[in-house]
């Protein structure tokens, strides 16, 4: 299905919104096999619509923005003029609009009427979160949808969109996918040579998130998905932590939870980032009794024991020093597992020796610590970020 986006709008014609509903719409749109032909940013200005509707020919088109209750949010009235359609003032939409503003406290303009305009036949997106319903409709041979701009109105719309052309093209598409830690998308790049060739029906994307990746696999034959899926999990068991809907600390909870395990920890350039992604699950309670974040080397010494002579020798940004933190938290706290974090998160504080990113971790687990030593790019709070889930993923090694 040829298919164009439109992106209406001064605020990402000019630089100051980074364009992100042209990125969530296509990829969405690419999991359940349509590829977007053609993308266009466009004015707010009527002949600007016309213009390009007059160019393009694809048979889906998708608009975003400009479907607010502004004079200069046209897009609704301009490309139901275009397209020559009947339409009409739904009475449902207003009164919903009307109770929006009520209960936000605000009367609502007459210039929000305009946002009740439909084509006869179309099939209406509610907005939950704002007042600009979207909207989808057939003229001319054409799908045509209109989505608001805000991204966390747009979404949901989105996935409407996606349940009606599934229903209309008949598509049923199976999803499944894992989530991995310990890789990066280059080297799994590189191990995924060939792979893609063997499984020509399955669609295999990588979504890359700082400290993790998730693998999203889609095809319409569910046989041809699960020989995709067994050989991946095959070939990547040792980094897949979990499914799609799988978290890395909702795993680490659940494990300990399986066996009735503590964990406690021992933080330094975290700052509580492990503990607070820990107590993010719901039933962490159970697991969960205390972290300590020690930031300075008198705190490292006095709630943790860490000795001066080793801070003194190694410094706190050491293997000994991850070491004390953790073997001594674990006498400390008689947890079942303990975990320790210290690094240099940067952007100061570097040397040749122990630059931005060096970070060192220990785990003790039945009484025996062990530590290592990582090494993380990217700005302060990536390497916040990749620390707490190596730490993480430590822990669920360790367990299993
Ligand atoms: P509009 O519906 O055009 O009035 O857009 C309202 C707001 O939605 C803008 O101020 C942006 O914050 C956001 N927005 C509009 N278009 C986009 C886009 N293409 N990508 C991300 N955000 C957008
Ligand atoms: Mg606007």
């Amino acid at each position: 299905m040829k298919t164009a986006i439109i992106t209406v709008g001064k605020e990402v014609l000019t630089g100051k919104t980074l364009n992100t509903n042209l990125t969530s719409i296509s990829s969405r749109l690419h999991q359940i096999g349509i590829d977007v032909n053609r993308s266009f940013v466009i004015d707010d200005k009527a002949e600007e619509y016309y213009q390009i509707l007059d160019f393009i020919d694809e048979e889906l088109i998708i608009f975003t923005g400009g479907l607010g209750p502004t004079i200069d949010d046209i897009t609704r009235e301009t490309v139901i003029d275009y397209f020559g359609v009947e339409n009409y003032v739904d009475q449902v939409v207003l009164k919903g609009i009307r109770s929006y503003f009520d209960q936000i406290g605000l009367t609502m303009k007459d210039t929000n009427n305009k946002q009740a305009l439909f084509p006869k036949n179309s099939i209406i997106l509610k907005n939950n979160l704002g007042t600009a319903p979207g909207v989808i409709f057939e003229a001319k041979n054409k799908t045509i949808v209109l989505f608001p701009g805000p991204p966390h109105e747009m979404l949901p719309m989105l996935e409407e969109l996606i349940d009606y052309l599934k229903d209309r093209l008949s598509i049923i598409l199976f999803s499944k996918g894992f989530r991995l830690v310990g890789t990066g998308e280059s080297a799994m790049e590189k191990s995924l040579v060939g792979f893609y060739d063997l499984h020509p029906n399955v669609n295999i994307a990588p979504y890359a998130n700082i400290g993790e990746i998730k693998y999203v696999f889609t095809s319409n034959s569910e046989s041809d998905l699960r020989k995709a899926k067994d050989a991946f999990y095959h070939k990547f068991s040792k980094y897949i932590y979990g499914g799609l809907s799988d978290t890395l600390e909702g795993v680490v909870v659940k494990i300990l939870d399986t066996k009735n395990m503590i964990i406690s920890s021992a933080e330094s350039c975290t700052g509580g980032m492990f503990a607070s992604s820990i107590t993010s699950v719901s039933g962490s309670s159970k697991v969960f009794n205390e972290g300590i974040v020690t930031y300075s080397n008198e705190a490292k010494i006095k709630h943790l024991g860490v000795s001066l002579d080793t801070l003194n020798t190694y410094g706190a940004v050491s293997k000994e020093t991850a070491f004390e933190m953790s073997n001594n938290l674990y006498k400390k706290t008689n947890a079942d597992i303990t975990i320790s974090v210290t690094g240099i998160a940067g952007p100061t504080g570097g040397t040749k020796e122990k630059p931005v990113g060096l970070v060192f971790f220990g785990v003790t687990y039945k009484g025996v610590t062990n530590t290592h030593k990582k090494l993380f790019n990217g700005n302060r709070n990536m390497i916040r970020k990749r620390s707490t889930i190596f730490a993480l993923n430590l822990v669920r090694k360790e367990l299993l």
